[in-house]
């Protein structure tokens, strides 16, 4: 399996390197002026927990700098939990127990008009893998539908080929979120059971095919909690960064979602702890000091509030993880997995303007689609 593995993804030379993790190496690290996968490894390690509140002031003012004050904030819609494949951490595989549900074109209307309601202009549809009810064809008119309604729609759904993201481009999607999960191979082929998401090589190779359809934007990430995550994280980097040099045109966005309590008994090998999250983001926000993070309602209030300008620049909201349940009066499915989170929109924003942080609806205008 190693063999799927291409040239740039190798995170060995920055793992194994020998010279010592120091206090001198940490700051170094820190204030690099051009930081790369030695130092990310660097600021991961565990003796980088002594200059975690040094990495939280350098994450701030690099947010600062390259995002201002401004937070920008969207909102997922699951337009569908239908799902062929076999993910045993999902709560919407194929072999669980779920009401399976899709929104009609009436009921999606109705879901975007009452998320446009509360601000909304940044909305990312989610479906599972394909199947017979929600396929290419199906995910293409959700997004014609909501990209009636709102600037920015983006898609969390299936792999597809370049023409398939070309012709989601012409209905109105801007950008694509796909997470490889995890980037070892042989835990990547146990853990998805089934269906063609157990092609590791050609997951990988989604964010190139769509940045190559015209993706203004592509969302990273690694399901943290599955393999050690100090590895995933550099793999992540050398991900994101193959990408930033092969597709110019394009950005891209990285996520930090750890795994969720759902239905089904997989308990993650490596579970994640806050301190560690936390110089996870900051050091991604320091070797990656332009690239849009972002922070799901997957995690606490407390937490969220912390990173909010701090490495952070991106969150969704009032998020729900059912099918239906903005506006629709349609029956809700079950969730994918719990929100932490729960505030709604206004007291969101309340929080974040006491910080003195701009909430932003809208950053894009569908007019430039074309
Ligand atoms: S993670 Fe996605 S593809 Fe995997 S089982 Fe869940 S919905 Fe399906």
């Amino acid at each position: 399996m190693a063999d799927v593995l291409p040239d740039w993804l190798n995170p060995e030379p920055w793992l194994s390197d020998d010279s010592v993790v120091d206090g001198d190496s940490i700051r170094s690290a820190i204030y690099s002026l051009s930081p790369g996968p030695r130092e990310l490894a660097v600021l991961l390690s565990k003796e980088a927990g002594g200059h975690i509140e040094e990495m939280a002031q350098r994450a701030q003012a690099i947010t600062l700098r390259h995002f201002g004050r401004t937070i920008s904030l969207y909102v997922p819609l699951y337009v569908s939990n239908y799902c062929s494949g076999g993910c045993i951490y999902c709560g919407f595989a194929s072999d669980r127990e779920q009401i399976r549900l899709k929104l009609s074109d009436v009921e999606l209307k109705a879901e975007v008009k009452a998320l446009k309601k509360q601000g909304f202009n940044d909305v990312l549809l989610l479906t599972g893998e394909r199947t017979e009810e929600a396929g290419f064809e199906y995910l293409k008119e959700c997004v014609k539908t909501a990209s009636g309604y709102i600037h920015n729609v983006s898609v969390e759904a299936f792999s597809m080929s370049v023409d398939e993201y070309k012709e989601l481009h012409e209905a109105g999607c801007t950008a694509i979120t796909l997470y490889q999960e995890t980037y070892n191979p042989e835990l990547y082929k146990e853990l998805h059971r089934w269906g063609q998401k157990q092609d590791y090589a050609y997951r990988l190779d989604v964010p190139s095919r769509a940045m190559e359809a015209g993706m203004r934007s592509l969302g990273l990430g690694v399901l943290l909690g599955l393999d050690d995550p100090i590895r995933e994280a550099v793999c992540l980097f050398l991900h994101a960064q193959y990408l930033l040099k092969k597709h110019w045109r394009s950005g891209v966005m990285i996520s930090f979602p750890r795994i969720c309590a759902q239905m089904g008994e997989y308990k993650p090998a490596y579970p994640v702890d806050d301190e560690f999250l936390a110089r996870m983001i900051f050091a991604f926000r320091i070797c990656l000091p332009d690239v849009p993070l972002v922070l799901s309602t997957r995690e606490s209030a407390r937490l969220r509030d912390g990173f909010a300008g701090v490495g952070i620049n991106r969150m969704s909201v009032a998020s729900k993880t059912t099918v239906g349940g903005y506006g629709s009066d349609g029956q809700e499915s079950g969730k994918q997995f719990e929100v932490t989170d729960t505030r709604d929109v206004n007291t969101f924003c309340a929080m974040l303007r006491s910080k003195d942080l701009e909430p932003v609806f809208k950053n894009w205008d569908s007019v430039f689609n074309a």
